[in-house]
């Protein structure tokens, strides 16, 4: 974490940068964010993300206490304080401090926002690597789609992959269809080439990735098919991949005890990558 962040309304230090315990971010997970990446004063997405910022925080009847104009010129003050080139920035609002009591019926609350700055090795852009994922149950709540900070069953299940040497856990629904990764898309390609990924079905959050990945794939001509896919066609598809604000487009080289395209990165997930990496040098 760089050393300066913006919290509700001021400038503080790292060690300064608090929240009420009565904040409901805190209590409830009552709270929603972003995380954009930025590299020499642009921004990945930027748009994109905080249209999905103000789709989530509707869906929780939370209003942005700032037009979207300061929430800009602050996100590019923490940058420059913080005098970061390459990085991501988070963002956190929450409904706002109140005695903890379930429901928010009659609060008039102020959300609270919260802008914190990390930043990245400009390594982390060029060298990537095929990682490994492990296959989970996918117990979470009903409404993915929303980017709460309710992220327990993500936590978790990125702590077993972790324990098990793994980049990913993949959520498996109770149909033994594929939903999405704890914390990115998933993202197969069959022996016809053609891109799958799940449809926005409720099921899965509408990653700005996936969405930037798949007008690269329009673009170029890639087939895309955007439907449910198995668990099995998942172990046996010819390449894997994932996509994320932060890890962009991630080969997936292994999957449980599956090897996926013999453990070598496919060639599609590579040009994916470059050409997303690409759109995003002209991005905002
Ligand atoms: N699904 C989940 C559950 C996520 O947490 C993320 C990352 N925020 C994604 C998908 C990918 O979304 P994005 O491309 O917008 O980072």
């Amino acid at each position: 974490m760089a050393k300066i962040s913006y919290v509700d309304g001021l400038y503080l230090h790292y060690k300064d940068s608090k929240i009420h315990i009565e904040d409901r971010g805190y209590h409830f997970g009552d709270a929603i964010y972003e995380v954009v990446m930025f590299n020499e004063g642009i921004f990945f997405d930027y748009d994109e993300h905080i249209k999905r910022l103000l789709r989530s925080l509707k869906s929780l009847n939370i209003t942005l206490p700032i037009s979207c104009k300061s929430l800009k010129i602050i996100i590019k003050n923490v940058i420059k304080k913080n005098k970061v080139v390459f990085g991501s920035i988070y963002i956190q609002v929450s409904r706002g401090v109140a005695q903890r009591n379930h429901s928010y019926k009659n609060l008039t609350l102020k959300p609270i926002i919260i802008i914190s700055v990390t930043e990245k090795n400009n390594d982390y852009l060029n060298n990537f690597i095929g990682v490994s994922a492990i296959t989970l149950n996918d117990n979470r709540w009903a409404r993915p789609d929303i980017k709460t900070t309710q992220l327990l069953p993500n936590i978790l299940a990125k702590t077993i992959a972790d324990e098990k040497g793994a980049y990913e856990a993949i959520f498996v629904d109770q149909d033994d269809y594929i939903t999405e990764g704890s914390s990115s898309n998933i993202w197969i390609v069959n022996y016809d080439n053609e891109l799958i990924t799940r449809n926005l079905d409720g099921q899965i959050l509408s990653g700005i990735t996936r969405n930037a990945v798949k007008n690269c794939a329009v673009q170029n001509n890639i087939k895309i098919l955007e439907r449910k896919f198995l668990k099995d066609e998942l172990l046996t598809a010819k390449e894997v991949f994932l996509t994320s604000a932060t890890s962009f487009v991630t080969p997936i080289v292994k999957i449980d005890n599956s090897s996926i395209n013999n453990g070598l990165i496919g060639e599609l997930s590579c040009s994916l990558r470059e050409l997303y990496l690409k759109a995003m040098k002209t991005s905002n």
